[in-house]
């Protein structure tokens, strides 16, 4: 036995008390049971999880009961797709019966059927290093396609040949990228030829698949990697187009940089700033408007007089752009809204100079970025990618400028629920006028003044109220 083999095996051994159980109940009711796919790999390379998938001769009928009376909760993950989940003290199981898909080469999702044995099960997997699987309570380690010398080699091959496999689920082309930017393997050269020439058979998976694939795929350890293979590929060109759009060639002079190499820098400098957020969990909203702030860039490029290129307004393009895509892509409002926002506000900062900023301009832009502020700051210090270190220190202590003002203001008033000094019965009192359109007027106005100025008292508010009520127009 290899030093993998025989590390996976005492992790599996450490799993048996509640694998075994489970193996034996299945067993003394005339069924199989097998861990299967990503935990059997994940055991190989030595990262655990408290997620266990398992695959079955049982129904799913057949499955709840087993789990009834078994697991402290059991639920439905999808009936017509044959998997049951339950939760058995620290540990989250999916029970799958064992499947032989029909797929329908037109079709964008995989039709099921349901299978009698585990080596048709696992030939159905997307690849080898998946289509492990431990039969149970045995522990007979049951690996037709060589799963175990791949994940050894870091490598993602196909069961079959992969034209066929990506044939059946083009999904597929996708995972093959989010594992390589998850493990950091690398796909076999066959593997990556059949994701080249059939890139665009990805347009008949639902985009929903392909969201929650791309999603993993930034949230990963290497997302350059995926990203990468996304591009080189061609199925970025379906999925995310404005990303190979980012490789803009230079211009004679050399003066400006590849906006997609620059891009993926923000990525990474991104993440490495993530733990601001206090999370332990990677940020997509951060990583996904990293990756795509400049999306206006090629559209708005310029070549200037003198040979000078400028991107006017690639924030407010690059917002709308990022929008339409997330929603092609179908995320949810909130996401779109979210990383739209970002982008729009990703160059806002550099108006501030050495802190030329007036307390207005602090106070708004504490209030236009909302509840995305730690965000955009981790967006705006990842934004800068210059090699000359004196710019790049320069730029970094004028943000921890910025932060340190925002915080001082934050002390001295509510920064994060500016209202104005006045409400509206107020208003309406001093004004002596009735509900109306005036009375929203007033309260803009009163909101600027309070942006402006900061808190005010009373006599003073009103007395600003009166002055402009008399002066208007
Ligand atoms: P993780 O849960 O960490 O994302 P995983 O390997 O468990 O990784 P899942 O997407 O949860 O991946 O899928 C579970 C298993 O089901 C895989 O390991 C693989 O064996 C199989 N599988 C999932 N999707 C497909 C697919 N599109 N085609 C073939 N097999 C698949
Ligand atoms: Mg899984």
């Amino acid at each position: 036995m290899s030093a993998v083999q025989r590390k996976g095996v005492q992790a599996l051994l450490e799993l048996a008390p509640v694998v075994d159980e489970l193996g034996a109940r299945f067993a003394a009711a005339g069924h199989e049971l097998a861990l299967v796919g990503g935990p059997v790999r994940d055991i190989l390379l030595g990262r655990g999880s408290k997620d266990l998938d398992f695959a079955s001769s049982a129904r799913p009928e057949a499955v709840e009961k087993l789990l009834a009376g078994w697991a402290d909760h059991v639920w439905d993950i999808g009936k017509d797709f044959g998997t049951i989940g339950c939760r058995k003290g620290e540990w989250i199981l999916e029970i799958t019966t064992y499947r032989s898909e029909s797929y329908d080469p037109t079709s964008r999702n995989p039709e099921v059927s349901y299978g009698d044995n585990l080596p048709d099960d696992l030939s159905r997997r997307d690849f080898a290093m998946n289509a492990m699987a431990v039969r149970l309570p045995s522990h007979e380690f049951v690996d037709p396609y060589g799963g175990l010398e791949d994940v050894a080699a870091k490598v993602i091959r196909t069961p079959g040949s992969p034209e066929s496999s990506f044939s059946d689920d083009p999904l597929r082309m996708m995972r093959a990228a989010r594992f390589a930017a998850q493990l950091g393997f690398t796909p076999d050269p066959a593997v990556v030829a059949a994701m080249t020439s059939m890139a665009d058979r990805i347009t008949i998976v639902s985009a929903e698949r392909v969201r929650d694939e791309l999603i993993k795929l930034v949230c990963a350890k290497y997302p350059r990697i995926g990203l990468d293979l996304l591009v080189s590929t061609g199925l970025a060109d379906h999925v995310l187009p404005e990303l190979p759009a980012l490789r803009l060639e230079r211009d004679e002079h050399h003066r400006h940089k590849d906006v997609y190499e620059h891009s993926l820098i923000v990525l990474e400098q991104a993440i490495e700033l993530e733990p601001r957020l206090g999370g332990t969990e990677p940020d997509f909203i951060s990583r996904f408007a990293a990756l795509i702030h400049d999306i206006g860039k090629p559209k708005t490029r310029k070549f200037e007089d003198g040979g000078k290129v400028t991107f006017h307004h690639h924030d407010a393009v690059g917002a709308k752009l990022a929008k339409k895509r997330m929603k092609a892509l179908r995320f949810s409002n909130e996401q779109i809204e979210q990383v739209g926002k970002l982008v729009e506000l990703h160059l806002r900062f550099h108006g501030y100079g050495t802190g030329e900023w007036t307390d207005s301009a602090v106070r708004r832009y504490v209030r236009d970025a909302g509840d995305l502020l730690s965000r955009l700051h981790i967006l705006t210090r990842a934004d800068c990618t210059t090699r000359n270190k004196r710019k790049a220190e320069a730029l970094r202590s004028a943000y921890d400028d910025l932060e340190e003002r925002i915080a001082r203001l934050r002390e001295q008033e509510e920064l994060d629920s500016i209202r104005p000094d006045l409400d509206g019965n107020q208003i309406m009192q001093i004004l002596g006028i009735g509900p109306g359109r005036e009375v929203g007027e007033a309260y803009k106005f009163l909101m600027e003044l309070r942006m402006d100025e900061g808190p005010l008292d009373e006599d003073r508010a009103k007395e600003a109220l009166l002055s402009w009520w008399n002066n208007r127009p």
